[in-house]
């Protein structure tokens, strides 16, 4: 955060694409950097743009962590396929946000050390800031500012695998959280979340969301890679957004099975681990769980023929979050546990 108390200088940050122009154009938010490798060079983060007649400006994001490979996938794939005259309306494609991290293959930049380069703890972030909080500026003062809705795809990166789900929040605003709850459900993921988050001061989401702007977001599986399924899902959740919120012509496209309508409602969700050692999950994602039960065991990997440390269920619900790699460390989260609801909001 700034330290100065005037008004906060201009983006360092520059656009090679002209955001109110038609038709289809590819480009780069410029980001100006000194360092070893290049005395004057730039952070390159792709943008497409497609802007055609009058209508809303949706932003879809992937990236904003970078081994989260469903969205990023999806919209490098999107950004070569929408057509202006599929659009009514302007739809910005950023598929990797922080594009240093999605370049490393990391969750946060190595630009940035430590978590200084989780660009989803950076807002809204400072333009005097290092190269995340820059990023994160830019899109608050930027971008959000001249969208109406916003998708953010995220999932479980390396370290977790997540049910495929869109999620809202509980907003002041009353017609705000019910629009961001229909673009949710519309998604067509099969499940949708009212989602608790651990530490929201800092998210993107609450940076859109204090603008008034609609927001939807998703974890959409995880372990560090994309599958067939997780990316279908993925893609066809993406058209969905756009077509509920007006700016492509078609018909959303729901599961086939009823989506599934969880909450997340406080931080007895998350269950993380108080031991190093190796994680047995006794459960597969999606599986129902009742309070009291053994959800996971973690064993002593310095001697043999010790019991494991076991962990129980705080709640009733699904699992719906789970430690990927099976080496745990404390503090980690091993699971989250959400409920199960007949209707959301
Ligand atoms: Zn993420």
């Amino acid at each position: 955060m700034s330290n100065s108390t005037g008004p906060l200088r201009p983006s360092p940050i520059s656009a090679t694409v002209d955001f109110e122009a038609g038709g289809v154009q590819h480009g780069f938010l410029k980001l100006p950097v000194s360092n070893d490798e290049s005395a004057w060079g730039a952070v390159m983060i792709p943008v497409t743009v497609v802007k055609n007649g009058e209508g809303p400006t949706a932003l879809l994001t992937g990236g904003n962590h970078g081994d989260e490979y469903e969205g990023i996938t999806a919209l490098h794939k999107l950004s070569s396929r929408l057509r202006a005259e599929d659009v009514q309306g302007r739809v910005i494609i950023v598929p990797m946000m922080n594009t240093p991290a999605c370049m490393a293959g990391r969750r946060t930049s190595p630009m940035d050390a430590g978590n200084a380069g989780n660009l989803n703890r950076s807002f809204p972030g400072d333009p005097d800031g290092n190269v995340t909080e820059k990023i994160a500026d830019y899109f608050t003062r930027v971008m959000v500012p001249m969208s109406d809705v916003v998708l953010d795809l995220h999932s479980g990166g390396r370290t977790l695998d997540i049910i495929p789900f869109a999620a809202s929040h509980v907003l002041d605003d009353a017609e705000q959280q019910r629009s961001a709850l229909e673009g949710a459900k519309a998604f067509g993921a099969p499940y949708a979340i009212m989602m608790f988050e651990l530490d929201a001061a800092a998210l993107f989401d609450t940076a859109v969301e204090r603008q008034g702007k609609i927001f939807v977001a998703t974890e959409l599986g995880g372990g560090g890679t994309s599958t067939p399924q997780s990316l279908a899902i993925t893609e066809r959740g993406i058209d969905n957004f756009l077509i509920h919120y007006g700016l492509v012509e078609g018909e959303v496209e729901m599961p086939a099975e009823p989506q599934a309508y969880l909450d997340m409602p406080d931080a007895s969700c998350y269950v993380q681990s108080e031991h190093t050692g190796l994680l047995e999950l006794t459960l597969a994602l999606g599986d129902t769980v009742t309070q009291g039960d053994v959800i996971a065991r973690v064993y002593d990997m310095t001697r043999s023929g010790v019991a494991p440390i076991e962990y129980r269920a705080q709640r009733d619900g699904v699992l719906a979050a789970r430690r990927f790699p099976s080496s745990v460390n404390m503090g980690d989260t091993i699971a989250v546990i959400a409920e199960v609801v007949e209707s959301l909001g």
